[in-house]
């Protein structure tokens, strides 16, 4: 099914810091002069990334229904982990860079290939009459701004996807020509992500764990965004960090465990697969096992040991179950971040805030629209009768999170906890 996908991945290594400090001192002008002339710049490319934006999204399928069934459907996902469009399955972390032009691929970061996007701070054009949470006389970001300034945002739910670990470096194993792809290929997957069946794992491990030595954790640097998330948990309004991905790069971040659900699961622990079993068995020791290109084995009862990665056919992390009641009814500020809110049950969530609770996309590409009344985004408040709430940054979030912590202040910040983090890392 992914045989279009056919060009080499291209290797993005971007620095996004805003490093362009000589202007700081030398005109006078404070960050937040400089915050509203990039929002107005970023305005003037808007024709042009929508129209971009729009072809995309005559691909995006999304699949979002009303609440309650929304609600009865994840009951059933608990026993099983599927996703709304056969097509598109795999764990975000691992659709980071694929080169496809036809499907509308997992993700919004692997919806359009090039050069960055300029960010475009989408400006509503609400009918007149219609209710909304942003003042009028404010962009979305400057409102957003203003609730995290004053205090009024102090729960905030972050929901992420591939779209935030795109800059890490993470390989993208579907890319023919790359060391990952052809070491699979070998392998003859049925198609690649077999790799995540849990079907297939059972019969053929050997492809996942080639796939988890290259991909393990600790080898990749964490993204501006990461950082980003950081600083609201060390500001201590973050209320929780909801990610798809398994890269494990939140915890490498240095974001507290606590606030972090790994919807998808995560290399962190690992249990033998056979049910009547499912003993735990060490990070350490299996890192060992697969770094020495063996497969592991339960030191009980010999069957397999796998990362707790969701795999399909699998259920979520109870985790995730256990929280998101709490965390989504209290949660006063929603930022959805590089997803294409395709894998459900995850999706569905954008709509278990309160109905004022403000709602920010930061997407290459709009997703996640409601066609008609009721749940989903409506970023032009197009549905009469509901408050409008939902604000949209087009673009890549490495370069919306470096903006939005540019008119919080926080720019200075944010480059200190990545030159630290790299300072670390490279001593
Ligand atoms: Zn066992």
């Amino acid at each position: 099914m992914e045989s279009n996908i056919d060009q080499l991945a291209e290797e993005i290594e971007r620095v996004l810091l805003i490093k362009d400090k000589s202007k700081d001192g030398q005109s006078g002008r404070n960050s937040s002069d400089e915050c509203r002339d990039r929002q107005r710049q970023d305005g003037n490319s808007h024709a042009k990334v929508d129209s971009a934006t729009n072809a995309n999204n005559s691909k995006a399928k999304t699949n979002l229904k009303d609440q309650d069934q929304d609600r009865f459907e994840r009951e059933n996902y608990k026993e099983e982990y599927v996703e709304s469009d056969t097509d598109q399955s795999v764990p975000d972390a691992y659709c980071s860079s694929s080169e496809d032009s036809d499907d509308a691929y997992d993700d919004g970061a692997a919806a359009y290939k090039g050069p960055p996007l300029p960010l475009t701070v989408h400006t509503p054009l609400l009918v007149p009459g219609t209710k909304s949470v942003f003042p009028q006389d404010m962009s979305v970001i400057d409102a957003i701004v203003d609730m995290i300034k004053s205090g009024a945002a102090k729960k905030i739910v972050v929901m992420a996807g591939a779209g935030i670990s795109t800059d890490a470096g993470i390989p993208d194993f579907r890319s023919p020509g790359t060391g990952l792809y052809d070491n699979l290929q070998a392998f003859m997957l049925p198609y690649p992500e077999a790799i995540f069946s849990i079907d297939y794992f059972r019969k053929k491990p050997k492809p996942f764990y080639v796939l988890a030595k290259e991909l393990y954790p600790g080898q990749f640097t964490p993204t501006q965004s990461h950082f980003f998330v950081k600083l609201l948990a060390e500001k201590g309004i973050l209320q929780r960090h909801y990610t798809q991905n398994i890269d494990c790069l939140e915890r490498v971040a240095g974001i507290d465990p606590d606030l972090i659900v790994e919807a998808h699961g995560s290399f962190h622990t690992a249990h033998c697969i056979r049910n009547t079993c499912r003993k735990e068995h060490s990070q350490e020791w299996v890192k060992e096992k697969i770094f020495a290109d063996e497969i592991p084995h339960c030191r009980s009862c010999n069957s397999l040991v796998k990362p707790d990665i969701t795999f399909f056919g699998e259920g979520l992390p109870s985790r995730f179950f256990d929280l998101l009641e709490q965390d989504f009814s209290s949660c006063d500020l929603l930022i959805v971040m590089g997803t294409s809110l395709l894998v459900q049950p995850f999706a569905s969530l954008i709509n278990d805030v309160s109905d004022s609770v403000p709602r920010l996309l930061i997407n290459r590409m709009r997703v996640g629209e409601a066609k008609v009344p009721g749940p989903g985004f409506d970023f032009d408040g197009r549905h009469v009768g509901q408050l409008h709430r939902d604000g949209l940054i087009l673009g890549d979030c490495d370069q919306a999170c470096a903006l939005l912590a540019e008119c919080l202040g926080w720019k200075e910040e944010l480059v200190t906890l990545r030159e630290k983090f790299l300072a670390q890392k490279n001593p």
